[in-house]
């Protein structure tokens, strides 16, 4: 059984030594309470990777992860970071797809497959973001639009294996919104995610899929117990240690 992934999304928050400092004050608030189900996943900003990661370095169950990548080894691509440039600051894992990348810098899922293929073949343990916005729910379009997505962004990779792809359904509207889907929601929706996974990918019932979405302390426990869910992708609420520490307790 593959251990549930408690990842925190730094964004664009956070100078080298906030998050150097926010990284200690975890492991000190987790202390030897971390369950032995659970993986914790810290993924800041490019330039707080190394940081964090020596910060990391010897601790049991922490693990680093880079918020994008552009997929190629290296090349005339300013603005842009390799995976080789992420596993040598220390990162294992590494986001694909997120909503805001998806809306506000206008990635495709075309690009995103590219991508998801690129970093599992680069040693990353890739999380494939998908979810619908708000008005694609309300025209009940959230089968389609997340099956779609998930078709679309496995394209390239085909068969991938459990260890190495996750999914995080982070429904756009409940993204730093405070509002968070409903379990009946999450439930819903992991449940078809994992309908489409077991029979179209030969380790499917495996993969494992994280919930995103206004994740709090005082909403982990109920979210984390439900099927099909196998960890929490998490943003403002990961950003001081004190609730992100609640949140991987939970
Ligand atoms: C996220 O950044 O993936 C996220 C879910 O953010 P928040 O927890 O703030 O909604």
């Amino acid at each position: 059984m593959l251990k549930k992934i408690m990842a925190a999304n730094w964004k664009m928050y956070k100078t080298r030594d906030d998050a150097s400092r926010t990284a200690r004050e975890l492991v000190v608030a987790v202390g030897d309470k971390l369950p032995d189900d659970r993986e914790v996943l810290l993924i800041p900003p490019f330039t707080a990777l190394y940081g964090v990661s020596e910060m990391l370095a010897g601790q049991t169950g922490y693990f680093l992860g880079g918020q994008n990548f552009y997929p190629e080894q290296e090349g005339a691509y300013t603005g842009e970071i390799s995976p080789q440039q992420l596993t040598d600051c220390g990162c294992s894992f590494a986001l694909v797809g997120h909503s805001e990348r998806r809306h506000v810098l206008g990635e495709r899922d075309d690009f995103l497959a590219e991508k998801v293929l690129y970093g599992l073949n680069s040693n990353l343990k890739i999380i494939l973001c998908i979810g619908e916005t708000i008005e694609e729910r309300k025209q009940g379009l959230v089968e389609q639009v997340l099956l779609g997505q998930l078709e679309k962004g496995l394209a390239r990779a085909g068969q991938v294996k459990a260890e190495n792809f996750i999914i995080a359904y982070e429904p756009v509207w409940a993204i730093g919104t405070g509002e968070t889907a409903g379990p009946e929601d999450i439930a819903q929706a992991h449940d078809l995610i994992r309908s489409w996974l077991e029979p179209n990918q030969q380790e499917g019932k495996d993969i494992r899929i994280l919930y995103g979405g206004s994740v709090k302390p005082d909403n982990c426990a109920t979210i984390i117990s439900l099927d099909n869910v196998d960890g929490v992708l998490v943003g403002g609420a990961s950003l001081k240690a004190d609730s992100f520490s609640k949140i991987v307790t939970a």
